[in-house]
């Protein structure tokens, strides 16, 4: 097997937008890689998504305009993706966000590529062709780095917000367009019509300043005074995993590793010990100031600013002199 000298990035379209996670993969690898970094973008044939996407610099745009194909579910999407590869070539590497599609559509394509995938990485890097990829393992209590050297393309997803998106002028970049796919149609599972789940003004991965609870601070009175906060400062509240036992809170508002990849300019943590899993999800917080009655907690050592002492007391000060 010939194996092309190209780095490729899965573009996520959910219903007709470009997915901002997919500028992130596409900044991390031109970041990272000497080769080319090639954008395989499908789209509806009045869509023209190309001119949002080259923005972020990608060298290549694989095109394929197909109305069918843009709605179609994640086995013709697996199919599809298979017979771009058997036109065009093996890529070197094949990278995925790790979303519900990305997560489903990667490792199917990874089975029928007979080739390896890391799921879920929160770095990458290249040593030659080599792509090595770190996650957290062994019950997230270890980042490891793991490469697939004799199987290509190298697979990956990786997380929103885990990278930062950045725009790039990219003069030489070629948009190639792919026609007669001849992807196989599922005919099994038939989608009659796609919504996007409402946005909630608390969407965590996209909010500017964040007020994270943690089990320090998980009484009723801690949490009233959280939210508070949150109002005054205009954040959203996010929690740690121990919170979502609670019925107000869910996988939505957990950070983490198992639950969101946050970016925010501002962090707040209150009573949250700074246990790997959780750090995992603030790499990209700006500026983090945490609070803990444990002088040694881990928290301090991802903290800009902190203060020893009791979270409820110092929410309840800070709030009174916004
Ligand atoms: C596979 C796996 C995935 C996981 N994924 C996640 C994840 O995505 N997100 C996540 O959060 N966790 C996750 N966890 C759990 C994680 O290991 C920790 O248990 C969790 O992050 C701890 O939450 P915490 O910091 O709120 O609680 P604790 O670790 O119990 O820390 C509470 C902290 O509050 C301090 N404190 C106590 N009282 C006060 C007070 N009055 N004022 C101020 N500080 C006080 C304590 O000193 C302590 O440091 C995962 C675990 C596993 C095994």
């Amino acid at each position: 097997m010939t194996v092309i000298k190209e780095n490729w990035v899965f573009v996520e379209t959910d219903l007709h937008k470009i997915n901002p996670v997919s500028y992130q993969l596409i900044t991390k690898m031109k970041q990272i890689s000497h080769d080319p970094v090639v954008a395989v973008l499908i789209e509806n044939n009045d869509a023209n998504l190309e001119t949002e996407l080259s923005e972020y610099g990608p060298d290549k745009i694989l095109l394929i305009k197909d109305d069918e194909l843009e709605a179609g579910d994640d086995l013709e999407l697996t199919d599809a993706l298979n017979k771009l590869i058997q036109k065009q070539g093996t890529p070197n590497t094949f990278i995925f966000p790790a979303t519900v599609v990305g997560r489903s559509v990667a490792p199917r394509l990874q089975a029928r590529l007979r080739t390896g995938l890391t799921a879920d990485c929160l770095d990458l890097k290249f040593e030659d062709d080599l792509l090595v990829q770190t996650k957290p393992s062994y019950g997230d209590n270890i980042m490891c780095e793991i490469t697939i050297p004799n199987h290509h393309p190298q697979m990956a997803t990786a997380r929103p917000n885990v990278f930062t998106a950045e725009k790039e002028n990219n003069p030489a970049l070629k948009v190639e367009e792919i026609s007669n796919l001849d992807w196989e149609k599922d005919t099994k599972l038939q989608i009659k019509s796609q919504i996007l789940p409402p946005k909630t003004s608390n969407d965590i991965t996209q909010a500017q300043r964040i007020v994270a609870l943690g089990r320090g601070d998980k009484t009723d009175a801690g949490i009233d005074m959280a939210n508070s906060l949150a109002k005054k400062l205009h954040a959203t509240v996010g929690v740690t995993r121990p919170l979502t036992d609670l019925d107000q809170y869910t996988i939505t508002e957990q950070i983490g590793q198992s639950g969101q990849t946050v970016a925010p300019d501002l962090l707040i943590n209150l009573g949250v010990s700074g246990a790997v899993q959780y750090t995992a999800g603030i790499a990209n917080a700006k500026t983090v100031v945490s609070v803990n009655t444990d002088e040694n907690a881990q928290i301090f050592k991802y903290s800009d600013y902190y203060f020893v002492g009791n979270a409820l007391e110092f929410s309840k000060a800070l709030e009174a002199i916004l």
